[in-house]
């Protein structure tokens, strides 16, 4: 197999036509495909013969970004869905988690998870409990006392940066029977593939460092049968799949990841270690820095320490923070993660809104918490950007 590098240009071209083959993959802007014969038609439709007949069932350039996921995941079947939610929401079906099922989530995953599990799941009669992911003792005695058809978690959590124990929690797990679920959005297959390190299903929203452009919102799920056939068939009935435009720009997006990912990853490096001996910083969280909790299990299940890191301010309040994101020229202000721009994000007031402050608290989302998704700037720029923020602190 070639490189990771290697796979990212190349994978997912395909289709040449008859006088001439398009280098680019083409946008195949059809809902419908035509054959030379019914006969064809009907073994299309019959799974027979490959092919397409109906965009809800599948697209070529939407199979192009699919083929391009597998391939740097290394193994597996690749679904894409218009998002990064209507990817999760497919993978909790595709376990098996329906009426009278229960799930493990980890404490610390996004908020539109959690919500989707508490509101829509528990609508539907599953019951979900939260727990440490950080904690493998509670884990076990969770798996073993609560029975969960599916443990959720995330690769990497938000905003604090720690770093799940994926192999061991999936070795925990198969002994329980528990189907894992890893959101793996922070890291993407460059930094780690959770399907070598024992999970079952993988989710990403492609809206992130995927595509990596902040001009499109995707999602996939990756898995070996038969849950990756499960997927599949939920994307074509339940039918959040993405359209053939999002997945040219995905596609398009996913060529520089290795690119773009090393030199975010730099960033980040670079950032964390000069935040780290600022004075008005009280505290850095970042998986490559000495002090981080995870640091030895970060080691063994990524390849790199990551794009993101987020920091807390030595005088920790609203005010600060807000004088500081107001500060930036550079750096842009935006909810969200992984494209090319460096962004700045105040966990507290946005990806964590909705908790009380009280849990806030307990989860360690502080005031003076700022989060950075590093872009692919030259670092001088964003170190001085940076610099002038703090000045105003
Ligand atoms: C953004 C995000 C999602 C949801 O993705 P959308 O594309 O916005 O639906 C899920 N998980 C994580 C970790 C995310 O950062």
């Amino acid at each position: 197999m070639a490189h990771f590098d290697t796979r990212a240009v190349h994978a997912g071209e395909r289709l040449p036509l008859r006088d001439h083959s398009p280098t680019a993959t083409p946008i195949y802007s059809s809902t419908t495909f035509s054959h030379p014969g019914i006969a064809t038609t009907d073994r299309v439709l019959g799974g027979e013969e490959p092919g397409y007949s109906y965009t809800r069932y599948g697209n070529p350039t939407v199979t192009a970004f699919e083929q391009a996921i597998a391939a740097l995941e290394g193994s597996g079947r690749a679904v894409a869905f218009g998002s990064g939610m209507a990817a999760v929401h497919a993978a909790l079906l595709a376990a098996g988690v329906g009426s009278g099922s229960r799930v493990l989530a980890a404490e610390q995953i996004f908020g539109s998870t959690s919500s989707l599990l508490v509101k829509v799941f528990d609508a539907l009669g599953v019951k979900t409990r939260f727990v440490d992911a950080y904690d493998l003792e509670a884990i076990e005695e969770q798996l073993k006392g609560f029975s969960p058809t599916a443990l959720f978690l995330e690769s990497v959590s938000n905003p604090l940066l720690r770093v799940a124990d994926v192999p061991r929690i999936a070795e925990l797990a198969r002994d329980a029977g528990t189907a894992v679920l890893v959101d793996n959005t922070f890291l993407t297959p460059y930094l780690q593939r959770p399907l070598d390190l024992g999970a079952d299903i993988v989710i990403y929203s492609a809206t992130k460092f995927l595509s990596g452009h902040g001009d499109v919102t995707s999602g996939a799920a990756v898995a070996d049968a038969p849950y990756g056939d499960a997927l599949y068939e939920l994307a074509k009935l339940v039918g959040g799949i993405l359209g053939p435009f999002e997945a040219w720009l995905s596609l398009r997006g996913l060529k520089t990841l290795s690119l773009r990912m090393q030199r975010q990853c730099e960033n980040a490096a670079e950032i964390a270690r000069h935040l780290a001996e600022h004075p008005k910083v009280s505290r850095v969280h970042y998986p490559g820095l000495p002090d981080h909790p995870d640091r030895e299990v970060a080691e063994r299940v990524m390849d790199r320490p990551g794009a993101v890191l987020a920091f807390e301010l030595a005088e920790d309040s609203r005010e600060a923070a807000f004088r500081f994101l107001d500060a930036l020229e550079l750096c842009v202000r935006a909810p969200t993660l992984g494209d090319v721009y460096t962004l700045a994000i105040h966990p507290a007031t946005t990806s964590h809104r909705d908790l009380s402050p009280g849990r806030r608290e307990r989860l360690g989302i502080r005031e003076g918490l700022i989060r950075l998704s590093a872009g692919i700037e030259n670092p001088d720029d964003l170190l001085e950007d940076l610099e002038r923020a703090l000045r105003e602190v």
